[in-house]
This record gives structure tokens, sequence and C-alpha cells, in this order.
């Protein structure tokens, strides 16, 4: 299950992780009062919905000119401005396919002084058997792209389940993210507050791109991209609490329903196969032959 960015940012926020100040509105007569709330004068209104790449996407209805789904606002006006213009539009990133999402909310948030962009995830390393940090200096950027073109500047650091995020596991991750004085040392609190977070509400994959360095030399978590077990989430009502359906496929959530291993594709081919491994079979050989399943279930 995914969450919003606003609502990933308070979860971690409840762990004692430092993210600005922000509130999440739905319609744009909400903007000015909930610019009002934040310290200004930069301000960042951002879509909320449940894919990255938003800052360098575009919306379908507004020119190509025009500016993406994350904008920063020099004053209350412009951040009002900025609202009017993007809610109830459809934001098409890298990551919504050409049919884009349509932006219901957005999350007008405290504008950072950034010095640094850096990135850090925690998922489970099924090579290790372990949860493990994925850093890399390259921040704020598309992660795949890093991946691909200079390998050597992603860190993965694995943590060991009975001993806990150590004071050496710290120290790789400020080292591979090349941080000193006070971003180190807010180091020390930040991963284990991180790691915390994601292995009590059983997290599939936190995704904080970027963790910025700002002028003032301490660490915040600026975006938050979040994703939880399944099958787990029976023993986490909180979390199940930030379900947004209106971001699902419609007929996952009626599958969810009945209990059905269901994910809705592209395709026109049906399938109804016994087995996660016959499932994964008929779809290739589908495939194979040139056609595409409309479903794997
Ligand atoms: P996405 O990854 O979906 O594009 P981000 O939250 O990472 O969205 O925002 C994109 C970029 O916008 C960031 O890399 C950062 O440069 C800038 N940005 C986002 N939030 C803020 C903020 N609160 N203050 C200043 N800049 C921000
Ligand atoms: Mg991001």
């Amino acid at each position: 299950m995914n969450i919003h960015e606003y609502q990933a940012k308070q979860v971690l926020k409840g762990y004692g992780a430092p993210v600005a100040d922000g509130v999440a509105i739905t319609s744009a007569d909400q903007a000015e009062a909930a610019a009002k709330q934040l310290p200004g004068p930069l301000y960042v209104v951002k879509s909320q919905i449940h894919a990255g790449g938003r800052g360098k996407g575009k919306f379908k209805e507004l020119g190509a000119d025009a500016k993406g789904g994350v904008r920063l606002a020099f004053s209350i006006e412009e951040a009002v401005a900025h609202a009017k213009e993007m809610l109830g539009n459809t934001l098409v990133t890298a990551q919504t396919g050409e049919a884009g999402k349509q932006v219901n909310r957005l999350y007008i948030e405290d504008g950072a002084d950034i010095a640094r962009e850096l990135y850090c995830s925690l998922l489970v390393d099924r090579s290790v058997g372990q949860t493990a940090f994925v850093v890399s200096t390259e921040g704020g950027m598309d992660i795949e792209e890093v991946a691909h073109a200079t390998p050597e500047k992603i860190h993965t650091i694995a943590i060991n389940p009975e001993a806990g995020v150590t004071a050496e596991n710290v120290a790789a991750i400020n080292a591979a993210l090349e941080l000193t004085g006070d971003a180190a040392e807010d180091g020390k609190s930040l991963f284990p507050i991180l790691y915390k977070a994601f292995v009590e509400k059983d997290m599939d994959m936190l995704e904080i791109n970027p963790l910025i360095v700002m002028e003032n030399g301490h660490l915040r978590v600026l975006d938050a991209k979040v994703s939880f077990d399944g099958n787990a989430l029976y023993r986490h009502e909180d979390i199940r609490a930030l379900r947004d359906e209106t971001e699902e496929d419609a007929k996952e959530i009626e599958a969810s329903k009945w209990d059905l291993a269901y994910v809705a594709l592209d395709g026109n081919i049906g399938c109804m196969v016994n087995g996660a491994g016959l499932a994964m079979a008929t779809m290739d050989i589908i495939k194979l032959y040139g056609k595409e399943p409309a479903n794997f279930c």
C-alpha cells in the first residue's frame, strides 16, 4: 500500500525525523489559510499523487511552458495562484504512465534553503536477507539513472536485524553521504529513526529523495515515498487509515475485498490462473506471442 508524501512525513515526524512544516489542502480556497500558517517567505506547493518525478512532471491541461508538479512560491499570493492552477489537473510524470494522475490534493510546505541534495532509501535487500540503506550523494534526480550511469555513486549498507543500526553503520552512511559537522551529528539520530520506522511499520520501501543538507548545516527530509507490506497491514490500523482509494485502481480495490492477489495491467487478455508461478508463466507466454495481459490474478 502506498501513501502520499505529506502522510509519509507525518509518520516520520512521529518518530522524530526532521521534516518541514506543511499543510495539506484539497481546494484552492484553503491555500491562503494554509500558507499563512507557515513562516515564509519561501513556500513550496507540491502535488500529492502516488507517483514520483512530480517536479519534472507536466500538467496535461496546461501548456508545455507551464511549471511542473512541485512549485516554489515567493509569496502567499503566488502560492495561492499555483494552487488554483494545479488542483484538479492531470499530472504526467515519468512514473504515472501517459494517462497521468489527477491532482486532488496539494501540500503547501515551508521552503528550505538547500545546500546539498542527497538520496537515502531503505528496503529489504534479498541478496543479504537484511534491511539495507541505499544512499548516494546524487540526490534530487532520477536514482535509476544514477545507478545506470555511475553505479559507484550508490552505496548499500545492510543492517543486522539483531544489532539494529550501529555506530559503525551510521559512520558508513555518513561517510557515503559525505556528511560532516552538524549534518553528521543529525545523521546519528536520523538513520536509526528511519530504520525504526521502517521495521515497526512494516514498510516495503522508504525513499527520501532528496534528503537535504540545509544552508544552516542541518539535515531535513524533503521528499518521502513510502510503501507498506500489504500482508502486514492487518496489524497497523493507523497506517490502514492513510489509504487513499482514489489513487488506486478500482478493480484492485474490489479484488482486495475478496482477498484476491490481483494486479491490473494495460493489456486485453484476461488471466485467471491458479498459483503465482503459473500466473507469471502465463503472462510470459502471452508476451512471448506478442500480446499483453490485462491483469495478473
Ligand atoms: P519529486 O521527487 O516528485 O519531483 P520532490 O519532493 O523531490 O518531488 O521535489 C522536487 C524538488 O523540488 C526537490 O528535489 C527540491 O529541489 C525541490 N523542493 C521540494 N520540496 C522543497 C522544499 N520544501 N523547499 C525547497 N525546495 C523543495
Ligand atoms: Mg523526490
